[in-house]
C-alpha cells in the first residue's frame, strides 16, 4: 500500500480551515461548563497511571534550548520509531520531551511546579500582547484539554484527559485564555503535520507491515522527521 502524501496534506488543509473558524467565545463557554482548576498535584508531569509523553515541535524545542542554554539532546529525544528502512535505520515522527529514568519530566520540581512555567498569571496577561507562546509546550499549557476531530466530525471538538482538577469552577477570563491556546495549539499541530509530510516526500513506499514493533533501539541509527526535515542520531 502506497501512502499518498498529497491526499493527506489536502485533508489537513481542510481541517486547518475548520480549525481556523472555531469561535473562541463558544469554546470558552463550553470550558466553563466543563470546569477546571489545576490542583498542582503534578500527576500529569510524573510517571504514573496516565501517559506523560509530551510531543515537542521544532519551535518549542528551540525556545526551551535558547531560554535555558540547553543542548537538543538534553531537552528531547526521538519519539517511538515507526518504520525501519532497508538500511536498518529507524524512523520517528517528532520529538518528545526528555524524562528522567524514573519517567518523570525533567522540568518538574519537588514542589510540583514546572521550571518552564514562569509566573503563569503574568504570562496570561502578556499573552494577549505577545506573538508566540510561552515556554511550556502546547500540550502542557492546555492540559487536560485538547481539540480533535472525532470520527466523521466536520469540526474539532473539545476533548478532556483524565485529571483531578476537571469539574472545578473556572472563570470566564481563564476560559477565554485557554480557548485561545487550544485553538492556537490545534493550528500549530496541523501546520507542523503538513510541514512534516511535505518533507517526507520520497518515503511514500513504506509499508504498514514494516512498522517498527518497539523492541528497543539501542545501537540503531535513528532518523527523526519533523517540519524542519530529518535529523540523524547515532547511538
Ligand atoms: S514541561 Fe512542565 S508542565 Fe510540561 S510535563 Fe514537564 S513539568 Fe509538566
Amino acid at each position: 500500500m502506497r501512502f499518498n502524501i498529497l491526499d493527506a496534506v489536502s485533508d489537513l488543509e481542510i481541517k486547518k480551515s475548520m480549525a481556523d473558524k472555531l469561535s473562541i467565545n463558544e469554546m470558552a463557554k463550553q470550558l466553563v461548563s466543563i470546569g477546571f482548576e489545576c490542583m498542582m498535584c503534578g500527576e500529569c508531569c510524573r510517571a504514573g497511571s496516565a501517559d506523560n509523553t509530551v510531543i515537542l515541535f521544532p519551535d518549542e524545542i528551540r525556545l526551551i534550548m535558547d531560554a535555558h542554554g540547553m543542548a537538543l539532546e538534553d531537552v528531547c529525544e526521538p519519539s517511538i520509531p515507526q518504520f525501519i528502512d532497508d538500511s536498518g535505520i529507524l524512523h520517528c515522527f517528532e520529538w518528545v520531551l526528555k524524562r528522567h529514568s524514573n519517567g518523570n519530566c525533567i522540568f518538574i520540581q519537588a514542589d510540583n511546579t514546572c521550571m518552564l512555567y514562569q509566573q503563569r498569571q503574568e504570562q496570561r496577561h502578556q499573552q494577549k500582547h505577545q506573538q508566540g507562546h510561552q515556554q511550556r509546550p502546547w500540550i502542557c499549557s492546555t492540559y487536560p484539554f485538547f481539540l480533535a476531530f472525532a470520527d466523521g466530525a466536520a469540526k474539532p471538538e473539545i476533548m478532556v484527559s483524565e485529571c483531578r482538577g476537571v469539574g472545578r469552577p473556572m472563570n470566564e477570563e481563564d476560559a477565554l485564555t485557554l480557548a485561545e491556546l487550544l485553538k492556537a495549539r490545534l493550528l500549530a499541530e496541523i501546520t507542523e503535520e503538513i510541514g512534516l509530510l511535505e518533507k517526507l516526500k520520497g518515503f511514500e513506499d513504506w509499508e504498514p507491515t514494516r512498522f517498527y514493533s518497539g523492541q528497543g533501539y539501542q545501537g540503531y541509527t535513528i532518523a527523526v522527521h519533523d517540519s524542519c526535515g530529518m535529523t540523524y542520531i547515532t547511538d
